[in-house]
């Protein structure tokens, strides 16, 4: 990620090969930390559906995706992932007590590649129920996701979707509920 030290441009700074960056010449130290990043499991219980979004971007361009994303700086998991709810698909859960609407599911790690370079996050998947729910009660963010599909489990094909961390949260998921 680092060919020159960025405090004084040695290249002689190393990489340890799991996250930190050290230059031996300044005393520059950098960790490339693992980030916290969320997926939502909403499930529409009279149709039996999982609500997926398809990639309107790479990684992953066109592939089957949760809604979620990175947690921002300053922010808390649950108000992070109740913002990206909001942002990506126009749609949150009723009630505004977060602990309560958000039911934490599972945990997997995931490799984020973007633009040359690999972020390592930690996924946390929440579930959400949501009775009623249609496609057309959603609002697309067009610059991001191209489309959604509301999919019951024996239509859900784990090679269309774009992330090792959600093929293993919706397996999981599936697997629980049959
Ligand atoms: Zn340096």
């Amino acid at each position: 990620m680092f060919t020159f030290c960025p405090s004084c441009a040695s290249k002689k700074i190393a990489f340890d090969d799991i996250n930190v960056f050290r230059c031996p010449d300044c005393g520059f130290v950098y960790y490339h930390n693992t980030a916290a990043a969320t997926g939502c499991l909403i499930y529409v219980p009279d149709t039996e559906r999982l609500v997926f979004m398809v990639r309107g971007n790479e990684p992953g361009a066109g592939k089957l995706d949760l809604p979620g994303g990175f947690v921002d700086p300053g922010e808390g998991v649950l108000e992070g992932l109740y913002r990206e709810l909001r942002e990506e698909i126009g749609w949150t859960p009723p009630g505004a007590d977060l602990p309560q609407v958000f039911t934490l599911f599972a945990s997997f790690p995931n490799v984020y590649p973007y633009k040359g370079i690999n972020y390592n996050t930690c996924d946390l998947f929440f579930t959400v129920s949501a009775p009623g729910l249609k496609p057309e009660d959603l609002h697309l963010e067009k610059s991001e996701i191209a489309a959604v599909r509301f999919l019951k489990p024996e239509e859900i094909n784990y090679d269309d979707i774009a992330f090792e961390s959600i093929k293993r949260a919706v397996r999981a998921f599936v697997h629980r509920r049959s």
